[in-house]
């Protein structure tokens, strides 16, 4: 095996264009537990080093460490190496709140400060706590090989289980996300209340300039999903200028979230118990979005969630 320590993105995409299929690492805490677990072979003796991939380190490149906020394009851009912990910090957590929370379920603080975003787009699982928020908020990701550039809809960079459009000799750069007028928040269950993988996850946007509400959802399929029909409805329904919604369109707006989701039955839960959580979540979500009951007097005063 060799490892390759970049110190620039100069030498990183340079290694990258002579081992495209490079094992990227930053904060190791996917990598090497995969490595452990003997899910990617790095060779351990001599005669495996011709076959063994190239691990390249990229934690050092600032360029990947740093967030710039352009308060002009109403948009906050994140290095791929920016760490859940700095993710949860001011001035991020205040632009990107549903970020931050998300950040603030993950692992533990030692996973938190060396688990960075770039390695949950890069891993891709369907439970990874950043990613339903970046799709909620529409992010855009940035890819970067030694001969070209692009930026991917987070939606189109995700393809699947642990399975991502990035092409062998690219780098994941960052993400963009926009600085939203309205709510956003994230909730997650899980078999406990820390160090816990997502069962089930929601993140939900109420854009109040778009007056269109995002709903993405973790954990109930092979990758994240969007409900579209549920967010349609559920735009239609809120009374935007007071920041009202009435129950029984919360509870509509519940079921449609369910019948969205696509869960497995696995070790951590039922698929049944999936459905029925990210449901749940939703109308939390979006109780806590539109705070105030709405509708015809006399009906629905009780949200019952
Ligand atoms: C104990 C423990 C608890 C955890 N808890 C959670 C949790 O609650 N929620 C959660 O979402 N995750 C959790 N994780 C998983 C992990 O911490 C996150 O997915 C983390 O964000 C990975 O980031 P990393 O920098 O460590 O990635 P790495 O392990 O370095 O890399 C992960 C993958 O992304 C690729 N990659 C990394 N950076 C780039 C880049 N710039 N360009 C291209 N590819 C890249 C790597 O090649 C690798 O395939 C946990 C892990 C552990 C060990």
């Amino acid at each position: 095996m060799s490892v390759i320590i970049a110190f620039s993105m100069d030498e990183a995409l340079r290694a990258l264009a002579a081992h495209p299929d490079a094992l990227i690492l930053s904060g190791g805490t996917d990598l090497l537990v995969e490595i452990n677990e003997g899910h990617r072979r790095l060779g351990s003796s001599s005669a495996d080093i011709a076959t063994s991939p190239t691990v390249l380190a990229v934690d050092r490149l600032s360029e990947l460490r740093s967030w710039t906020i352009d308060l002009e394009r109403s948009q906050v851009h994140i290095g791929a190496g920016v760490t859940w912990s700095e993710l949860v910090s001011e001035p991020l957590a205040g632009l990107i709140p549903a970020l931050a929370e998300a950040s603030r379920t993950v692992g533990s603080p030692q996973i938190r400060n060396a688990g960075t975003l770039g390695g949950n787009l890069g891993t891709c699982s369907p439970a990874g706590d950043g990613l339903p928020v970046l799709a909620a908020l529409e992010a855009v990701v940035h890819l970067r090989s030694a001969t070209h550039q692009r930026d991917l809809p987070v939606a189109e960079f995700m393809v699947g289980v642990k399975r991502t459009a990035r092409l062998p000799g690219e780098l994941i750069t960052g993400v963009t996300l926009p600085i939203i007028n309205g709510w956003q928040g994230y909730s997650k269950v899980g078999v406990r209340n820390a160090m816990v993988i997502a069962t089930a996850s929601t993140a939900l946007v109420a854009d109040r300039t778009k007056r269109q509400i995002r709903v993405a959802l973790g954990s109930v399929g092979p990758t994240v999903l969007r409900c579209s029909e549920a967010e349609t409805m559920l735009s239609a329904a809120v009374d935007w200028e007071n920041g009202g919604v009435g129950s029984d369109q919360l509870r509509e707006f519940g079921g449609l979230v369910a019948a969205a989701s696509r869960p497995i039955d696995d070790h951590r839960s039922s698929a049944a118990y999936r459905r029925h959580s990210v449901g749940v979540m939703a109308q939390r979500l979006a109780r806590r979005a539109f705070p105030l009951e709405s509708g015809p007097p006399g009906q629905g005063k009780s949200s019952g969630i």
